[in-house]
């Protein structure tokens, strides 16, 4: 149900309460001593009732006693309207139901127009009230509608004079190049309109969160010097009827009054999805919406001064009319930053920063692959604060590696209470999850495992992948789930009993076991086909829309894939850490003992040094990799650098 069928609902049911209330009310009122007219006329004709006083709507007959005192009053509705006109009709009624003999009765006929008694009034009042009811309704209606429409456009703020520049978004150097034209466009349209160039209306950024698509959209506006009118496609959705459609119309309005500029729709998705799809109703807002962002983008000429600049997370569910030529028909792949990107991010935003001499960005850029342009600011800020709170007057090493582990895991909860059978177990589990990692080739390298709780987790390995490989092999997501499983084959043939702290775990490892059989057509079984679209439930709006396309045989064949899947790697955990159980109980030994440990120490134990040669090494040591966290960080021997979407961080 709409919202439009939701209001005039409303207004019914108000309406049918005012009414009923109203009716019960006048009934309540002249029923008090009310009588059918032909038991009215047969007290006249008794000689009970010797007067009437009659109006359009109610009679009122009274009786006297001997002393010509009111003793009793009967009313009933007003027969007709002819006796009105016509007493002598009433009277020659009376006097042939009489048989023959005339009634003695008076009659006085109130003005109609007069309404003397109270009745008169009800039917009246009843009227009015309702109107009153109908009245307010509909001015709260249009007032809430006028107050949505200042809302629109008051919200879609416009910012000139911006700041930013493509110097201020790092890396993405081909995305620059491909908005450099626009800029051009928006800097001279006349020099493009004169050679008849057609510009694209839309430019539409569609890249993963945090990797700067914002940011760039402002950086062209403030590259090219122009106005930059911003709006979010949530903002349409919670619009009163009609209103998000009226907005878009005042945005290009207000635009085209201000060419050149751009007119920015972040977030397109939630009103630009595939029209008709989900449940059917529901939807009228935003395909209205929709349809006056296509009729708007339609109606202006390629060669007008507005560009229209959207992002989204996803293109793929974008309707398709939105993608047609003439609208968003240049796409710019946002993708998260490479090795040298995040380097460069990092640089940028510690260009205010006071950042100690030893830092090298080279190093803290290679160990966080797969993270965002937002995430890479965010370190810089939590390593920033760190310092603060410290004390100290520049950011260094340690405050960046806290950084990284803050944005990847949440903050550090060293006073949480952790019970001595709590730390074993979370020592064994993480030991697990580190020692399969050593084993099985094609995992990450371990950096570090502690049982310091952080975030939700009671422990974590840090395992960072080397490069930014962006595929990932059948090996190495079979090794993943096999890592991924050691936490809890640890606790199994140690604790003899499970606990609750694997469940992210399992979770984890359930998606990449699914994902496998279907969408990268890793199971023989069910061979090369894409059986899931994977499509995340946007905003409550396709609850119940299931896009299965396949049989219910199909999808218990993939269950039975994937618990196949997930059900070898088990069995194949079980067998490493059996075979070694000697480092299990070992590395778990010195994290009770040290809480975390770092990659050399793994090195030791996984070649089969002994808990006190460990201890002793560690006391040994020097602490200078205690100062300088990224010391273990190595060079990888081929620097291929691709986007790494792989997040290696298990709990
Ligand atoms: P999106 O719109 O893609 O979700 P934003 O543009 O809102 O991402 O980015 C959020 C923040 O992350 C920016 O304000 C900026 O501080 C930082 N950021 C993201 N990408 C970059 C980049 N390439 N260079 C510099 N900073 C970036
Ligand atoms: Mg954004
Ligand atoms: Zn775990």
């Amino acid at each position: 149900m709409n919202k439009k069928t939701k209001t005039i609902i409303w207004i019914v049911v108000a309406v049918l309460i005012v009414g009923v209330v109203a009716f019960l009310l006048t009934d309540i009122l002249t029923a008090a001593n009310a009588l059918d007219f032909s038991e009215f006329r047969q007290k006249i004709l008794d000689g009970e009732i010797v007067k009437v006083y009659a109006n359009a709507f109610v009679w009122t007959g009274e009786a006297y006693d001997s002393a010509g005192n009111v003793i009793k009053s009967y009313t009933t509705n007003a027969p007709s309207i002819h006796y009105y006109a016509d007493w002598a009709a009433f009277e020659a009624e009376l006097t042939a139901l009489n048989g023959g003999n005339p009634v003695p009765l008076a009659i006085e006929f109130a003005d109609p127009n007069a309404g003397s008694a109270l009745s008169n009034l009800f039917p009246l009042i009843s009227i009015a009230i309702v109107a009153l009811v109908f009245f307010l309704l509909m001015r709260q209606m249009t007032g809430g509608n006028a107050k949505a429409m200042s809302i629109g456009k008051t919200k879609a703020h416009v910012q000139s004079n911006l700041k930013v520049r493509f110097s201020d978004v790092a890396g993405a150097e081909e995305e620059k190049e491909e908005l450099q034209e626009v800029v051009e466009f928006l800097k001279s349209p006349k020099k493009f309109a004169e050679l008849g160039a057609r510009i694209p209306a839309g430019v539409l950024l569609v890249g993963p969160p945090g990797t700067g698509k914002t940011l760039f959209a402002k950086a062209v506006a403030g590259e090219a010097g122009v106005p930059f009118f911003s709006v979010s496609g949530s903002d349409f959705v919670e619009m009163y009827v009609g209103v998000g459609a009226s907005r878009v119309r005042d945005l290009f309005e207000v635009a085209k009054k201000n060419q050149p500029c751009i007119i920015f729709i972040d977030e397109i998705d939630a009103v630009g999805r595939r029209r008709g799809a989900g449940l059917g109703g529901g939807h009228d807002e935003r395909e209205q919406t929709l349809n006056q962002i296509l009729v708007q983008m339609d109606g202006f000429e390629s060669n007008d001064g507005i560009i229209v600049m959207a992002a989204t997370n996803r293109a793929d569910i974008l309707d398709p009319a939105l993608l047609r030529p003439g609208r968003f028909d240049r796409q710019i792949n946002v993708n998260l930053p490479d090795v040298k990107g995040r380097e460069q991010i990092l640089k940028v935003h510690a260009r205010n920063k006071p950042i100690a001499p030893d830092v090298n960005f080279k190093t803290v850029a290679r160990i966080t692959a797969g993270f965002s342009g937002a995430e890479l600011a965010n370190l810089l800020n939590e390593a920033a604060i760190l310092a603060a709170r410290a004390g100290k007057k520049l950011i260094g090493n340690h405050e960046l590696y806290e950084g990284i582990n803050k944005v990847l895991m949440g903050p550090q909860k060293k006073s949480r209470v952790v019970t001595e059978s709590d730390k074993r177990c979370t020592a064994y589990h993480e030991a697990g999850h580190a020692i399969l990692a050593c084993l099985c080739k094609h995992c990450d390298p371990v950096h570090e495992v502690t049982i310091i709780p952080r975030g939700n987790a009671a422990g974590y390995t840090m395992t960072r992948p080397e490069t930014d490989d962006m595929d990932v092999s059948y090996n190495k997501l079979i090794d993943n789930i096999c890592m991924t499983l050691g936490g809890r084959v640890a606790e199994e043939l140690v604790i003899h009993d499970v606990t609750t702290g694997a469940s992210s775990d399992l979770q984890k490892v359930s998606s990449l076991a699914r994902r496998m059989v279907t969408q990268w057509g890793m199971s023989d079984k069910l061979g090369l086909v894409a059986y899931d679209s994977d499509q995340p439930v946007f905003m409550g709006m396709e609850y119940g829309h299931s896009e299965r396309t396949y049989s219910q045989e199909t999808a218990s064949a993939i269950d039975n894939e994937v618990r196949r899947l997930i059900s070898e790697a088990h069995e194949r955990a079980t067998k490493l850490l059996q075979e070694n159980r000697s480092i299990l109980d070992n590395m778990s030994r010195v994290l009770v003992e040290r809480e975390t440990i770092y990659n050399e120490e793994v090195a030791m134990l996984m070649k089969g040094a002994s808990y006190t040669e460990v201890i002793a090494y560690m006391d040994g040591a020097d602490d200078t990799r205690r100062e300088n966290p990224f010391a273990f960080v190595t060079t990888p021997s081929s620097e291929h650098i691709v986007a790494d979407d792989t997040e290696n961080t298990t709990k």
